[in-house]
Order: structure tokens, then C-alpha cells, then sequence
């Protein structure tokens, strides 16, 4: 008798608690590149292979150095400015980046071979990223579903201000500690406040924070049928999160509302 094999039943008894890093492709995987002409790979675009979609100056494609096992990784170079940064690109641009992004990691999330898709954006030294040129990454999981680590609370905070369907906050439960920014998106229509939102709270980070800081993440997150945004400004992590799990919330969020409303009106 033949047995037929449920592919989509087996993928919902097992859930993965870790993902798999292939060290012998992390090895291979360059350290930090620096700034130099020439040198960085996303600026030599006639050799860019494995695209999957391009607009404008924006170019999906596969990673180069997929590490993680079970997974599909991709990268979305954002602009063909090897200095910029999304928090200052132009507002046409920024607009065009996000609806991209967000089409691409919406359509990868739509194809049944996956469980789960991140989309996350790292700046900076201590942000976790290597190639300095901005980019963004999309990552669609086999197995793993990100989603079980996530909580209602992850997202809810002080209002600091709320525009059409969007509102941004800042978390009085953070996920690992500190300050984090929630930017949520009720309807995709609403896409420019969102976009704008995040750019200044990445710009503020950079210049106008209560802590001098040279690096940040966004995360984005589907959740609740929205869409939200979390960016986190990134320091030295807390032995206290490392090794317990701790997370920890500061005093002064009040503070950091007043100041970022006192630089952004
Ligand atoms: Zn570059």
C-alpha cells in the first residue's frame, strides 16, 4: 500500500528551535569589508549573479554566502550609493525601497515551500552585518517559524505619535533590553507615514540619541495581519540577556519621547 506523504502535516508537527549555521560556508563568508573603491561587491554590479528582481537602483538577489540550513537567503541592495543610508535617502526613494521590499518579502511569504519569512536591515559596527554598502536581507525559512518567538507585548509602548493608520512607539516591554522603536502599519495603503516614521527614527538614532550610537537594526515583522517595524538602536549586548535572558527597561523612555518630538516637528 503506498503511503502518501503529507508534506504540509509533517511541517506543522515538528517545529525547530534552532537554525542551522554551515561553518564551513561561514568560514569561506569575508570579514567586515571596508569601504574601498572597488572593492565592495554590491558596487560591482556587471558581476552580480542569481537576481530575482530589480527596480530602479534596487537588486534582489540570492546570497552569495548562504549560511543558514533550511532556509532561503536573499539580499536586497537598495541603492547604487555605496555611502548612503536610509535615513537620509531621498523621500521618493525611500518610498519606492519599502514598497519593494515589502512586495518581495510578501510574495516569498505567499509561496507554500516556506513557513516563515524575515526581512530585517542591519547599520553599522555592532548591528551584526558585514558588507557596509545598505542592504537588506529576506529570509525565508523551511521549517522554522520566527513567529513562536514572538509576543503581543514585543510591540506595545509609549505612543509617541500616531499618523493615519500608523503609530509609532517605543516599547515599555522591549524583547532584549533597552530601546526599542515600533513602527506598526494597519493598512498597506498607509505606506508614506510608515516609510517616514522609520527614517526618522533611524536618522535620530544616528544624530539626535540620548546615547551616542554608530548602529542599528529594523526588523519587520508580520504579525496580527499587520506589518511592524521594530528598530533597535545597537550597543554592547547585556550579560544579563546573554546569559539569562534578562531584558531590561530603562527609566527614561519619557525622556527619549520628549527629545525625539523636540528634533522631529
Ligand atoms: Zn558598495
Amino acid at each position: 500500500m503506498d503511503v502518501v506523504y503529507d508534506k504540509g502535516r509533517c511541517k506543522a508537527l515538528t517545529t525547530p528551535t534552532h537554525l542551522i549555521f554551515d561553518s564551513n560556508l561561514g568560514r569561506k563568508k569575508p570579514e567586515t569589508i571596508i569601504k574601498r573603491e572597488n572593492s565592495c561587491p554590491f558596487c560591482d554590479r556587471e558581476h552580480l549573479q542569481d537576481i530575482i528582481a530589480e527596480k530602479g537602483s534596487m537588486i534582489l538577489l540570492k546570497n552569495k554566502f548562504p549560511v543558514l540550513q533550511e532556509a532561503f537567503q536573499t539580499v536586497l541592495i537598495e541603492t547604487d550609493e555605496c555611502n548612503s543610508d536610509l535615513s537620509i535617502y531621498p523621500k521618493a526613494h525611500l518610498y519606492q525601497l519599502l514598497q519593494f521590499g515589502i512586495e518581495n518579502w510578501m510574495q516569498m511569504m505567499e509561496n507554500k515551500e516556506y513557513r516563515s519569512v524575515c526581512f530585517f536591515r542591519n547599520y553599522g559596527p555592532l548591528s551584526g552585518g558585514t558588507i557596509a554598502h545598505p542592504h537588506s536581507q529576506i529570509i525565508a525559512f523551511k521549517e522554522y517559524d520566527y513567529l513562536k518567538q514572538i509576543n503581543k507585548s514585543d510591540f506595545t509602548g509609549l505612543t509617541i505619535e500616531r499618523r493615519k493608520g500608523v503609530e509609532l512607539n517605543i516599547s515599555t516591554k522591549p524583547r532584549v533590553g533597552f530601546y526599542e522603536f515600533n513602527v506598526i502599519l494597519e493598512e498597506m495603503k498607509e505606506l508614506q507615514p510608515f516609510a517616514d516614521y522609520i527614517q526618522m527614527i533611524a536618522h535620530f538614532i544616528l544624530h539626535h540619541f540620548i546615547y551616542r550610537c554608530n548602529s542599528y537594526n529594523l526588523f519587520f515583522y508580520y504579525y496580527d495581519h499587520k506589518i511592524i517595524v521594530k528598530i533597535v538602536p545597537r550597543f554592547v549586548t547585556s550579560p544579563l540577556f546573554i546569559g539569562y535572558s534578562i531584558p531590561q527597561v530603562p527609566n527614561n523612555l519619557e525622556e527619549v519621547v520628549h527629545l525625539f518630538k523636540s528634533k522631529y516637528r
